[in-house]
């Protein structure tokens, strides 16, 4: 089997009311997706999404013309375009859907198939009040959820975990609570500082007597000895991060320090399946968990989901979900089946070859694009 084609399209979903991302000053007013399809010789065709394909222009000769299940080969050529201009991680995904595609199985059985379902833990994205955090919680616990997580980035820091306390108070421990301090990496519009090692010491501690279940990304994305010292110091606490950590060698220092207790790469944003994989394996051998990132689209929950279930100890993965204001309608918008738990909290593995991703042909017409991203708020 021989690659034929690449092809790469952009779509721009309008979000009307916008999206108020609790980690971005700007509330963002649409929600793009880029879709990547590698076509064969044979008639099958992988997909990919999740991240733009930022710097693939002109490179696409370096894997046209190969074996698809060369995925090592194509992963160091994916590795080295990242270095140099962007990253181009969908790639990757898709060629793992088209090897399940070409050996009709999904996914998760070429990657280990540990299960083929796993608990999600709703990932919600904005600020809201006490009051209004806790009906959502309840909410959630209805429709079976088993874990969420909270963002913070209120200006005092107390305002958030008032915010953690209502939720307490009113599901008890029905629920398990993260807490996602988001202090790891900003967009380029935001200059507020970010917390120090003492700050991040007073809320874990603070955080410790509520039950939090993990708090993520207190510190910058690359203070890795701070973390480690954070994490010898509150020893009560989960700390998660590393969602925007590029290489694998980010991970290997990480893990020689004990920086974390969970360690969160993304197949989407950081070396596809093939190099997250590997990671995986290194984190979990030394005692900590994996559980991956997915906020991006479905199509990138679903990749992760995939190699989630494949070889996680963790027991949850994040579905981006907070209802009204983040919905299964705007993440996987432009693919037909979205994702949504069983009454128990669990998403399941979809069962057809690949990754399961099925485009919603008449959303791709309507929201297609043709403009060239330049880092704008979406
Ligand atoms: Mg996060």
């Amino acid at each position: 089997m021989k690659i034929t084609a690449i092809e790469i399209k952009h779509y721009l979903l309008p979000l009307e009311p916008p999206f108020k991302a609790a980690w971005d000053p700007n509330p963002r007013k649409k929600f793009a997706s880029t879709v990547v399809q590698v076509h064969t010789d044979e008639g099958i065709t992988g997909i990919g999404s999740g991240d733009l394909m930022t710097g693939f222009e002109g490179h696409e000769h370096l894997i046209i013309g190969q074996d698809p299940f060369a995925i090592e080969r194509h992963s160091q050529v994916i590795d080295n375009i990242d270095f140099h201009y962007g990253r181009c991680w969908p790639l990757d995904l898709a060629l793992w859907d088209l090897m399940g595609k070409a050996t009709g199985q999904p996914t998760y059985k070429l990657l280990g198939a540990r299960s083929d379902k796993i608990l999600a833990y709703a990932s919600t994205g904005e600020m809201v009040t006490p009051e209004v955090r806790a009906d959502r919680a309840q909410l959630l616990l209805e429709q079976g959820f088993k874990a969420m997580k909270i963002r913070f980035h209120h200006k005092d820091v107390r305002d958030d975990i008032k915010v953690v306390e209502a939720v307490r108070k009113s599901i008890g421990d029905k629920l398990e609570i993260m807490v996602d301090a988001n202090q790891g990496w900003k967009m380029p519009w935001d200059t507020e500082p970010t917390w120090d090692l003492k700050k991040a010491y007073q809320v874990a501690k603070e955080l410790e007597q509520l039950g939090v279940f993990w708090l993520e990304e207190p510190l910058q994305s690359h203070d890795f000895r701070g973390l480690a010292q954070l994490r010898q110091m509150a020893t009560g606490i989960r700390i998660a991060g590393g969602e925007m950590n590029r290489r694998m060698h980010d991970f290997r220092e990480m893990n020689f320090l004990g920086s974390l207790d969970v360690y969160q790469p993304d197949v989407a944003l950081t070396g596809g399946i093939t190099q997250v994989r590997k990671i995986a394996d290194m984190v979990q051998s030394s005692g900590a968990w994996f559980s991956p990132h997915t906020w991006t689209n479905g199509i990138g929950v679903m990749a992760n989901l995939h190699l989630a279930a494949a070889i996680s100890h963790c027991p949850y993965l994040e579905l981006p979900y907070d209802p009204p204001s983040w919905t299964p309608e705007r993440r996987d918008f432009i693919q037909q089946n979205k994702l949504n738990i069983d009454s128990e909290g669990y998403l399941h593995l979809p069962q057809q070859s690949g990754l399961g991703v099925e485009l919603d042909l008449e959303a791709v017409e309507r929201y297609a694009y043709n403009k060239v991203y330049v880092g704008e708020s979406t």
